[in-house]
């Protein structure tokens, strides 16, 4: 392709059953773009992130990574999906492996990387997310957003060239959603091109470049960071906003109580 987008979504639709769960959802993820989505619980966020990886079969319309269709009946999964780094809400680490052999896995048995080259790129990811000293723990030793960050840094020893995260940080308690949040920051940094799902507005509003407001199913509004938070055009939006803004002042309130 002659564009630089490296994920074109066109005309995505899904349905379980009799219900439409993504109803024609166009989209495009240019290179080094941060692409956030938002919207209420049940709007289809989860569902679609899972079709950009190929875990869920659509209905109609067609999905590319770069010049190569994912929705095609002969696409190869597995290698697009080892092109894809995909960061999920409860972490989704083996749990009767080690840090180092969650890491390990991917790089030896689908990049097929000897031993030594897969500690190396191993240990460089787990000192990229600030858990060096973790390499031999289980990760029921650790708290939820170390867990979480070796989840990222497992994603990232594949070298994805695109991150793709679902509400990474709506498990974790506060205090961990910062350490996940800054790891982000720094892919952000780097120019990791990245397509994030997650409740945290003001870090979306911070990083993402272009924002799509999703509901039943559908995108209500796309706009950059100004455009959804400060200036929305769709009503649906506006009262989406609103209510998360209430709600937090609510939070305030309770804690000062
Ligand atoms: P979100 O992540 O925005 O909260 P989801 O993508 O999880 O939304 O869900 C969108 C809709 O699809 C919901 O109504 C949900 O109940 C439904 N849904 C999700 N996964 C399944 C499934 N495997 N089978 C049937 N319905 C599903
Ligand atoms: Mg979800």
């Amino acid at each position: 392709m002659t564009d630089s987008y490296l994920m074109r979504v066109s005309h995505l639709t899904k349905r379980f059953g009799e219900t439409t769960v993504l109803d024609d959802i166009s989209l495009d993820v240019a290179a080094g773009e941060v692409k956030g989505v938002i919207g209420p619980s049940g709007a289809g966020k989860s569902t679609l992130i899972r079709c950009l990886n190929g875990l869920e079969p659509i209905d109609a319309g067609q999905i590319w990574l770069d010049d190569t269709e994912l929705t095609a009946k002969k696409a190869d999964l597995d290698g697009l999906r080892a092109r894809i780094g995909f960061v999920f809400q409860d972490f989704n680490l083996f749990t009767h492996l080690t840090v180092a052999d969650n890491i390990r896995l991917g790089l030896r048995k689908v990049r097929g990387l000897d031993r030594r080259s897969a500690d190396e790129i191993a240990k460089r990811e787990l000192a990229r997310v600030g858990l060096e000293s973790k390499w031999d723990a289980y990760p029921a030793e650790l708290s939820g957003g170390q867990q979480q960050r070796v989840s990222i840094a497992r994603a990232l020893a594949m070298e994805p060239e695109l991150m793709l995260f679902d509400e990474p940080t709506s498990a974790l308690d506060p205090e961990s959603v910062g350490s996940v949040l800054r790891v982000m920051r720094e892919l952000v940094a780097e120019g990791m091109t990245m397509v994030i799902v997650s409740h945290e507005m003001a870090f979306i509003e911070a990083v993402a470049d272009d924002i799509l407001f999703m509901a039943e199913g559908r995108v209500v509004e796309e706009g950059s960071a100004e455009q959804i938070f400060k200036n929305p055009r769709e009503q649906r939006t506006r009262d989406f906003i609103d209510g998360i803004a209430a709600a937090l002042v609510g939070e305030a309130e309770a804690d000062t109580r």
